[in-house]
């Protein structure tokens, strides 16, 4: 736990009122609200979970100051720059008034800086979940379910991958009351690593958990594609030439006819008066060849010959060598046409087997992404600012770096303060929930004191990064070796320079 809070009430029987945010729990002595986040410890509103701050030192493999069988530490300052003070287990401004908890100053480079760190409390949040699969999860709108409530929904599906787009103000707060708890459950849990089951209307269930690989119907997912038919044709065209005289690569979007590509034009491939069943759009490239599925290539076939119609008598030729392979390799078959021009299948020859195997060792390994989304709004700013728009327009001017438990994030253009994260880019279990329903995140804002004051902040409760200790139990941890320091020169150069 962290520092306590003052308790704006107390009653006689000693509970406490926490004002962290609209639900103002009465809590007993001894007991926490009803996140979890706040309890009352002898009269004291304090934050049960730790304050985590990042410490380059750790990454570095430097000692480790070691805990006091209390569980707290030593005491120990915390040195400038080496140490970035987040948002997690920092505490919030509800309602709405109040500075953010943290207003650290520290010098970088000779540089004056403040990160102004804040519990964010998000009603108007969300995850874009991006699911490395060919199989079909559902149709692109259809609802997606957890535990039986409508959570979201499937959009668009991307290049190997298919999006869902999970949570969402509707969701939290527009449907029942079920609906918008359960909506928040899936979303603290994925959003802190943890595996949720999905169950999409007219599709698949699936479990997504972030950078583990997704479980569609139960089966684990290996291998994202490829890439589609056609551009699987375009990769392994030459490779194919002289061992078979024509290869189908099954896909759900995009199905590959080698002898109709252009691929297999400019290698002199002759037609071979193969018939595709589907749309064709350009010359070796089918749409629609069956429905969407969980079988070859993201189809719902299971047998390759049912996408195809009668050879052309004209052009076809016993002995024909005809090869399919679906986009992601998982799938093969070798057939040659029979006297009367019929596909009989053979054993495969190995070295199209070694091919066949050079597919599915060229696709990736499939993975669950989790993207948390969130709009950082009024009462989130006004703890930075007396004046929120200016630190709107001071994020749109690059000059305040915006991070996530430390994590870097994308800023959308346009209005407001919205952002995305990488979950994963963040240290363990950095989000937390308010029975509003809402989504707490950790956001820290880091700019140039000069800035901080010229655009309104809160410069009388700014106080030096050398006055936090890590007593109280504030936690270190190492930071993510992806991400930037968020404080080191070249992300003051490119952020504030
Ligand atoms: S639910 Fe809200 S009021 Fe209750 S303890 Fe948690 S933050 Fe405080």
């Amino acid at each position: 736990m962290s520092d306590s809070i003052p308790a704006t009430e107390t009653t006689s029987d000693g509970k406490i009122r926490c004002d962290a945010c609209p639900v103002m729990c009465y809590i007993k002595p001894g007991a926490s609200g009803a996140c979890d986040r706040y309890a009352n410890d002898n009269g004291e509103l304090i934050r049960v979970d730790p304050h985590v701050v990042l410490d380059r030192a750790l990454a570095h493999g430097a000692a480790v100051v070691p805990f006091h069988r209390d569980g707290s530490w030593d005491g120990k300052l915390i040195a400038s720059p080496e140490t970035f003070v987040t948002a997690i287990g920092a505490g919030t401004t509800y309602p709405d008034y109040k500075p953010a908890p943290f207003i650290v100053s520290s010098e970088v480079n000779g540089v004056d800086m403040v990160t102004v760190v804040t519990e964010g409390i998000f009603s108007y949040c969300g995850v874009k979940v991006k699911i490395d699969t060919d199989r079909f999860l559902g149709p692109e709108q259809a609802t997606v379910r957890a535990a039986g409530e409508a959570v979201g929904h499937v959009t668009t599906s991307e290049y190997g991958s298919q999006m869902l787009s999970l949570g969402g103000v509707h969701h939290l707060t527009g449907g029942s009351k079920k609906e918008g708890r359960i909506t928040c459950e899936a979303l603290l849990d994925l959003c802190n690593g943890k595996p949720v089951e999905l169950t999409i209307d007219g599709g698949s269930t699936v479990v997504v958990q972030a950078g583990q690989a997704p479980i569609v119907n139960g089966v684990k997912e290996e291998r994202m594609r490829v890439g589609c038919g056609s551009a699987t044709i375009g990769m392994f065209a030459k490779q194919w030439l002289g061992l078979v005289d024509d290869v189908v690569v099954v896909d759900d979007h995009i199905t590959g006819v080698l002898s109709e590509h252009q691929a297999g034009k400019v290698l002199g491939i002759p037609d071979t008066g193969i018939k595709i069943k589907g749309r064709r759009s350009t010359p070796g490239r089918y749409f629609q060849v069956a429905e969407p599925g969980t079988g070859w290539g993201g189809t719902n076939i299971s047998d390759p010959l049912s996408i195809l119609g009668p050879f052309d008598r004209k052009v076809a030729w016993p002995g024909l060598r005809l090869y399919f392979i679906s986009t992601t390799g998982e799938h093969a078959a070798y057939f040659e046409l029979d006297d009367e021009l019929i596909p009989r299948e053979k054993d495969m020859p190995a070295d199209l087997a070694m091919l066949s195997q050079r597919v599915k060792d060229n696709c990736e390994p499939a993975l669950s992404t989790v993207l948390f989304m969130a709009g950082a709004g009024g009462s989130l700013r006004a703890g930075v600012t007396e004046n929120p728009v200016r630190l709107t327009n001071s994020v749109k001017d690059a000059l305040t770096y915006v991070t996530c438990g430390g994590a870097p994030v994308y800023v959308y253009p346009g209005g407001g303060i919205t952002i995305m994260v990488d979950v994963t880019k963040m240290p363990e279990n950095a989000f937390g929930y308010v029975p509003t329903p809402a989504l707490v995140a950790p956001i820290e804002f880091t700019l140039r004191l000069s800035d901080y004051q010229e655009l309104g902040g809160h410069m009388a409760e700014v106080r030096p990064v050398s006055s936090i200790t890590l007593d109280d139990g504030r936690r270190p941890v190492a930071p993510h070796a992806d991400n930037p320091w968020p404080l080191a020169p070249n992300s003051v150069k490119r952020y504030f320079g």
